[in-house]
């Protein structure tokens, strides 16, 4: 969707450099070859869109099996001191290497593509000293952020750059350091970054960069690193101390469920969760550098040297980029793992983001996996609400696919070896037999040298003037936008009301994800779920009507949203939505604000909006709008028709309120006082009926 809009500005390429990465919808089920081959097929139309896009707009394009998008920016694009947005929420990922990352949304993105500035609320700065050092014992870096998680909590970093400072930033390697920033996103951080260090220079030297490694030496000093004295103004400071921090285990179901490894046996006796794991996984953006399969490949061979040849259970293992399975296949380090019995999955996001198509455990069926990725909510991997997912370190999961349990603590408990000679069984409080226990792994930060594989890189083309971007007609799945129409006259008079929406209404309630996923390049065919998932203050709960459907008020007949709002648009009516509290909140989804502008909507009139989604609604060239008095929310009736005084040209303006008058098919006129946060260049944005068709309109031509 973000390069149809941009498609949709008319600009001829684009104004900053841009790259589009196939790494989320390819499907584990068989193993690397065999995904990728069934994603090239059931794809192919879609990447042949991505493909012929970026050729034609200046845009590099990194095709399925290239990698995971925070990996290959952080091997190819990731510099001291660079700012880079990116349409993910692990984009602060770019922090290991000085730079700062923000996951943003689509249209955002688009913005920046086109070269307008991109702004946002400047945030608090929260300091996170690290004492002591890392290496030689079970922890990692990955329980930096994992204890960070547990003290903040998922929403504890809203509005604040986590920065690390002190001596231990000296202990840790470049990919370590992208592990913490990584992972920040699941304390709600906007980034996180960590100051220049020798690490990210011998990092950028093995990635063909000791060029730009050399300019950061430079002004190392001066420029990537905090002002001398700057922890005394963070706003808030919270000391990790790295020799004493223990191995942490989060989870199940929400990533700040902290349990230090000493405890973890405890909190499992003290809750319901399976303690049996049915399946373990090294790898996705946040874990799956040298340094992480380094780490695996040494607990595997110590395993293997003990007697013990195989895991216990599933281990799927999916290197962050194809340099890195290259690497690691040209230094032996596979080749180990699979003969542990490990899967190899394809350099993408597969099970970190439901790409899983699992046969071993049947939707409803409860059971624990353990991963080294970042995000363990509801579903998250395989669909399945009853599976219960903990992450923690890949070595902590390499130890536990060789138990099969969560209850073994490789630091004090030891595996029986079998007979067999095969398998391990451990069971808590077991020592007959022969035993082993882990010793902890060790790992080099770099290999000799990177292997960069099979190269998928499409680079940006130079003259595109010849090409054309491939969208079928017929297709389901991609279809042009049109730009929309610029604010005409009159627009916001008799406008109907499609909805009162009641109680929380999150951009999953506005545009549903699931099944509607592969409708995201299809503005017309992704409208079709508008709303259907919000509750309708017009209708009463008991009725199951109440959540997506409306009554049309040219009918009169009770229908679902979308399809009443069609009908409005075919008659040329104009319609507005009356939104709760914190309207829009939850992903940065552009379809949400994209929807109702597509569907014929003009205004979000509403007790409050989301800070991303009331820009977004702005962006499409709607009127996001806030009742002064929140109880006036109260006073819209069925049937009321709403007009906007003081929105024409000329008479809107920063800061002036905007008034309402609510006409109810029977009574009186009624007024309302609505305030609105556009500032003058976002008016013009409304004016030109889109932030892009602004874009077009102006300077850049
Ligand atoms: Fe997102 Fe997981 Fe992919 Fe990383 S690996 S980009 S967290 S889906």
């Amino acid at each position: 969707m973000a390069l149809l809009q941009f498609i949709s500005a008319g600009l001829p390429n684009v104004r900053v450099p841009t790259t589009v990465h196939s790494d989320h919808l390819i499907v584990a089920e068989k193993g690397a070859k065999d995904d990728i081959k069934r994603a090239i097929s059931d794809h192919k139309e879609v990447y042949a869109f991505l493909s012929s896009a970026a050729e034609k707009y200046g845009i590099g394009y990194w095709r399925p099996g290239s990698g995971i998008i925070h990996v290959v920016i952080f091997e190819n694009y990731a510099f001291p001191g660079g700012l880079i947005i990116g349409t993910d929420s692990h984009t602060p990922n770019a922090g290991g290497m000085g730079m700062l990352g923000i996951g943003v949304g689509g249209s955002d993105a688009v913005d920046a593509m086109a070269g307008m500035p991109w702004e946002l609320p400047c945030p608090n700065v929260t300091g996170v000293k690290l004492t002591g050092k890392l290496g030689s014992k079970w922890n990692s870096s990955k329980d930096i952020i994992c204890k960070l998680a547990g003290i903040l909590s998922v929403s504890g970093g809203k509005g604040k750059i986590i920065e690390f400072f002190g001596p231990g930033v000296q202990s840790m390697g470049a990919t370590a350091m992208a592990t913490v920033c990584n992972m920040s996103a699941e304390i709600g951080s906007t980034s996180c970054i960590f100051p220049y260090t020798e690490a990210m220079g011998r990092y950028l030297s093995a990635t063909k960069r000791a060029d730009i490694a050399r300019t950061a030496d430079r002004f190392k000093d001066v420029l990537l690193v905090a002002d001398e004295g700057s922890e005394n103004s963070y706003d808030e400071v919270i000391e990790i101390d790295l020799d004493t921090l223990e191995p942490h285990v989060n989870g199940p179901f929400t990533p700040d469920l902290s349990h230090p490894l000493s405890r973890l046996k405890h909190a499992l006796s003290e809750s319901d969760w399976p303690v049996e794991l049915s399946s373990s996984m090294v790898g996705s953006c946040t874990n799956s550098s040298y340094e992480d399969l380094e780490k695996v490949r040494h607990l595997v061979a110590q395993a293997k040297t003990a007697g013990i040849a195989k895991v216990k259970i599933p281990l799927l293992v999916s290197p962050g980029s194809e340099q890195i399975r290259a690497t690691a296949e040209a230094d032996g380090i596979l080749q180990e793992l699979r003969e542990a019995g490990a899967t190899l999955l394809s350099s993408s996001c597969g099970p970190c983001v439901g790409q899983w198509d699992r046969s071993d455990v049947v939707k409803g069926e409860k059971n624990s996996v353990v991963s080294s990725y970042n995000r363990n909510f509801v579903g998250r991997h395989d669909s399945n609400p009853a599976t219960h997912s903990f992450v923690t370190s890949p070595e902590l999961v390499t130890a536990f696919a060789f138990a099969g349990r969560l209850d073994f603590n490789p630091i004090t408990d030891s595996l029986p070896i079998l007979n067999d000679n095969v398998s391990s069984s451990f069971s808590a409080g077991s020592t007959a037999g022969p035993t082993f226990r882990f010793r902890p792994p060790v790992s080099t930060e770099l290999p000799k040298a990177f292997d960069p594989g099979e190269n998928r890189y499409q680079v940006p083309v130079t003259d595109a003037s010849n090409l054309s971007v491939h969208i079928d007609s017929k297709s389901d799945r991609l279809q042009r936008l049109t730009p929309f129409e610029p604010w005409a006259r009159g627009n916001a008079s008799r406008m109907e009301v499609l909805l009162k929406v009641k109680g929380k209404c999150t951009t999953d309630h506005i545009s549903p994800a699931g099944p509607w996923y592969n409708y995201r390049g299809h503005l017309e065919n992704i409208s079709n779920n508008m709303l259907i998932a919000a509750q309708n203050a017009f209708i009463p709960e008991r009725d199951p009507k109440s959540r997506g459907h409306t009554l049309n008020p040219l009918t009169g007949k009770m229908d679902l949203i979308p399809a009443v709002a069609k009908g409005l648009r075919r008659e040329g009516v104009k319609w507005c939505i009356i939104g709760d509290s914190n309207y829009g909140e939850g992903s940065s989804r552009e379809h949400a604000a994209l929807e109702p502008r597509f569907l014929g909507g003009v205004a979000v009139i509403a007790r409050s909006f989301a800070r991303i989604h009331e820009t977004n609604l702005k962006k499409q060239g709607m009127l996001p709008l806030t009742f002064d008095d929140w109880t006036d929310y109260d006073k819209i009736e069925l049937g009321d028709r709403i007009e906007l005084v003081g929105v024409e040209s000329g008479e809107m303006r920063s800061g002036r309120q905007i008034t309402m008058e609510v006409r109810p098919r029977d009574g009186d006129v009624w007024k309302a006082m609505l305030n609105h946060s556009f500032h003058s260049k976002q008016i013009e944005w409304l004016r030109a009926g889109s932030a892009l068709n602004h874009v077009k309109n102006t300077t850049l031509r």
